[in-house]
């Protein structure tokens, strides 16, 4: 799943090469993840012509790329919500179309961007900037785990109204918006606290820790990526982390087996000597 700084790196790299190209052909190869609010879907190849990129954005696990006013004066933006394996590609028209390619568009540079989603549970949106509140979960989110960090009382604050096991709340995106399933278990690793132990019971020193870990976990894995993403954009990246899909090896600061569990249809990874607790209570 593409989280915040999955999608940083992918929105940098999108303004360096997109901005100011135009699409000149828009192909819904499979219309299932698209959501065309703008227009009429059967118009959206038309509408959307002719129209050249000019900003790009992030909030938390979405990203909006907005386009040029149409020759009638029409606003439009897509918003891309990648979910599990959304992705998307730039690259040569010649280069082999991915089964699950869901969009196509053709740039005035000769090059495609292309939308893949072997899951297809995310959501391509193409709609006005009025449509943008319509879009679940995108402007009800919590702080963007990128933003300028909130203080120690501050990220105590926007926990307050949380129960339930830390990762859950982690995850949900209202306290802290752009953690997904990966880096949440590289942040309570990195601050020594059981995935599931219950926010509530977390002391002082602990939600210390994870506020710590919250906001450096996350933006330390940017200049990581940029330097193995590249160019290719729908490469994901997870290799280099500690724990999250390294269930089995040996924890790095303590050599015990990373412990490998799915709960609540989530997979995760932890060590039990460097992340102490149990499932039962
Ligand atoms: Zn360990």
């Amino acid at each position: 799943m593409p989280e915040a700084p999955d999608l940083y790196v992918i929105r940098d790299y999108l303004e360096r090469h997109l901005t100011g190209l135009t699409i000149t052909k828009a192909e819904v190869l499979r219309p299932i993840v698209m959501r065309s609010m703008a227009v009429e879907p059967d118009a959206l190849p038309d509408d959307i012509a002719g129209r050249s990129f000019s900003t790009f954005w992030r909030k938390g696990k979405f990203l909006g790329l907005e386009l040029t006013t149409g020759s009638d004066g029409s606003e439009r933006l897509l918003v891309v919500n990648p979910m599990l394996s959304g992705a998307l590609q730039h690259c040569a028209p010649s280069v082999r179309v991915a089964k699950r390619t869901f969009l196509a568009l053709t740039l005035s540079d000769g090059q495609q961007l292309r939308y893949t989603d072997d899951d297809q549970m995310g959501m391509v949106y193409y709609l006005t900037p009025e449509q943008l509140p319509q879009i679940p979960r995108l402007t009800d989110q919590g702080p963007d785990v990128l933003n300028e960090p909130l203080s120690l009382e501050e990220f105590k604050e926007h926990l307050k109204p949380y129960r339930g096991e830390i990762k859950g709340v982690l995850t949900r995106g209202g306290a802290v918006s752009g953690i997904g399933n990966a880096y949440v278990d590289e942040v309570l690793f990195a601050a020594g606290l059981f995935p599931f132990k219950k926010l509530t019971s977390l002391s002082k020193e602990e939600l210390a820790g994870l506020h710590q870990a919250v906001y450096s976990v996350p933006a330390n894995a940017i200049p990581v990526l940029q330097e193995r993403m590249g160019d290719d954009i729908h490469r994901k990246v997870r290799d280099f982390l500690k724990v999250h899909g390294k269930g089995n090896q040996p924890c790095p600061t303590c050599g015990t087996n990373i412990t490998h569990i799915t709960s609540n249809g989530h997979l995760t990874d932890y060590c039990k000597k460097c992340q102490p607790g149990s499932l039962f209570g």
